[in-house]
């Protein structure tokens, strides 16, 4: 038997605004982030992201100096463990087989999520994780321009992603709170896809203008090692982003900000980085080399998580 907890464990948003004398204030009461207040006096995106569970809060490596943390009051859940680790593990890519991507320049800022900071936390390069998109909501080419930001994460990380097709499924925090009896289960694709403040919880923390949050779900061992194995990304039904990939408020900005953190990035304050915490009109268009060089070491130069995982 193994202790693990299974949590949505990390909400981290994204912005729009195109106001500048609106109040701003930080969630501290519920699941998802707190709400960074607008840093430029142009239409600006500001950015999000805090741990959410209580054992990451209490982490002296989880804090974070800028950002309104919130707690969610998501206790660790024991359970039973089926057969071998290799078993929970699932991988189905070989370590001689891992892509791992040309090595970038040490450049730029990066910084992994502060609730999983350490070596040990993300997906395995070695287990291929799968999608569904809800495209209902989005841009007539919502479709294409996740399937493209997966594939540029792909690039960037060298972690492997399946597309499993579209879900009527709405992206939402985890309803997998509590005793699981199959860890297998947890491998749930992840779901990326548009919806309204209304039709979806992982907007619940976050102001009005919010374009996008990302939760990884993640596995937290006896040992305290986190292995990501789902999550969810939404964006704003209806928002005012340029239904395409560049510089600016694209929406492949949005979602190449949220993937960055569903595989582990949280935000930097080097404005010439896409995880910045407010991304104005004059954004990169996708990720700079601070981003890039944390995708490399979120992915498959890791190298399989068997190597690095500890289960106890
Ligand atoms: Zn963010």
């Amino acid at each position: 038997m193994v202790a693990v907890a299974v949590l949505g464990a990390v909400a981290a948003a994204v912005a729009f605004s195109g106001r500048t004398d609106q109040a701003q204030t930080s969630g501290a009461d519920g699941p998802g982030a707190g709400v960074l207040p607008t840093a430029s006096a142009k239409p600006a995106t500001s950015t999000t992201a805090a741990p959410t569970s209580t054992e990451a809060a209490s982490d002296p490596t989880a804090t974070l100096a800028t950002v309104p943390q919130a707690s969610r009051p998501s206790p660790p859940v024991t359970i039973a463990r089926g057969p071998s680790d290799a078993d929970l593990l699932g991988e189905d890519v070989s370590s001689g087989d891992l892509r791992v991507p040309a090595r970038p320049p040490n450049q730029g800022q990066y910084k992994a999520l502060s609730s999983f900071a350490g070596k040990s936390g993300g997906f395995n390069p070695c287990r291929t994780t799968h999608y569904v998109v809800h495209a209902a909501g989005g841009p007539p080419n919502g479709l294409s321009l996740v399937q493209e930001a997966v594939r540029k994460l792909e690039a960037a990380t060298g972690l492997r992603f399946s597309y499993d097709g579209t879900t009527e499924a709405i992206p939402a925090s985890s309803p997998r709170s509590g005793r699981i009896s199959d860890l297998k289960n947890v491998y749930e694709p992840v779901v990326i896809g548009w919806a309204t403040h209304d039709q979806t919880d992982l907007f619940n923390n976050d102001n009005a203008d919010t374009v996008g949050v990302a939760v990884p779900e993640v596995i937290i061992f006896d040992s305290g090692d986190r292995l990501f194995v789902s999550g969810a990304v939404v964006l704003l039904a209806g928002a005012d982003l340029t239904p395409g990939f560049g510089a600016g408020a694209t929406v492949g900005n949005v979602l190449l900000h949220e993937l960055g953190h569903l595989v582990g990035l949280d935000h930097v304050d080097d404005t010439k980085e896409l995880m910045q915490p407010t991304l104005s009109e004059d954004a990169r268009d996708g990720y700079g080399p601070g981003d890039r060089r944390g995708l490399w070491n979120m992915g498959a130069s890791r190298g399989c998580a068997s190597t690095w995982i500890r289960l106890r």
